[in-house]
């Protein structure tokens, strides 16, 4: 009964924390322009994940089931960009810690830079101008990565998707869940049946906006990759459906 009631609450949208719902906000009314860069975040956070997971085979070597490995999935009929990884994953509490209620210091210091005030709800299109203005003038015009120096990268997935999924299981668990959201104030939390889920590891599911469609071509991607990406830990494997 009890544990009936523990599973239809995780189906319940989760509001995001204050802080995060602003960067959100920011993130997706164009303050950062060069969208290419969620692909970098991403693969970083896929290639961290494995770089756990070897460190923890180190004392469990029956941990890590596979050679580890980073797939970037096409999928032009669906209209979605997947970013799949075999490493450590994320527990039901790790999903809703890091994607959604707690703000990390990352983002907090992003705000604090940005001049935003976190007590003013949304910012207005005049406003989100304003900061985008102010952050522009403070480096000369320079191009400023600031999503990367602030590591918040995960949430740059927002500029190119209307939904974001994240399935993942922990190495270790025979539990999995999936998170997802439009990025616009909630998210949810649902279990996942195993067969449908990694044996370990995490995927990443981007559901492209119209305005992003162009991140369907392969070619495209190989390029951010090769430019971005190119010194990660683990092999980068592309996957195009319908091939
Ligand atoms: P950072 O990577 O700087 O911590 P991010 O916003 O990129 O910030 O990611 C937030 C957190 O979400 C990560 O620290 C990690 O705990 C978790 N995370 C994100 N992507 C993955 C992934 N592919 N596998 C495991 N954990 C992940
Ligand atoms: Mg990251």
């Amino acid at each position: 009964m009890s544990e009936a009631a523990g599973q239809s609450q995780s189906f319940q949208a989760q509001p995001f924390q204050a802080d995060v719902a602003r960067l959100l906000h920011l993130m997706v009314h164009s303050i950062y322009s060069d969208r290419d860069i969620f692909l970098r975040e991403l693969l970083s956070n896929a290639a961290d994940a494995c770089e756990k997971l070897r460190y923890e085979a180190l004392a469990d070597p029956a941990l890590a089931k596979q050679p580890f490995n980073i797939t970037i999935g096409v999928d032009k009929d669906a209209g979605t960009l997947a970013i799949e990884d075999n490493g450590v994953g994320m527990t039901r509490e790790d999903l809703a810690d890091s994607l959604g209620t707690i703000a990390r210091s990352g983002t907090r210091a992003f705000l604090d830079r940005l001049g935003a005030r976190p007590e003013s709800g949304e910012l207005s299109p005049q406003e989100a101008e304003d900061v985008r203005e102010t952050e522009l003038e403070s480096k000369g015009g320079a191009h400023v990565d600031l999503i990367g120096q602030f590591g918040i990268g995960f949430y740059s997935a927002f500029m190119v998707a209307d939904r974001v999924e994240v399935f993942s299981r922990r190495a270790g668990s025979d539990e999995a869940f999936v998170w997802s959201s439009d990025g616009k104030g909630s998210f949810t939390i649902t279990p996942l049946d195993l067969d449908h889920a990694p044996e370990h590891g995490t995927r990443v599911v981007l559901h492209l906006t119209e305005a992003s469609k162009d991140y369907l071509d392969a070619y495209k991607i190989e390029g951010i990759v090769r430019e971005h990406s190119s010194a990660l830990a683990a092999p980068i494997e592309l996957v195009e459906s319908p091939g």
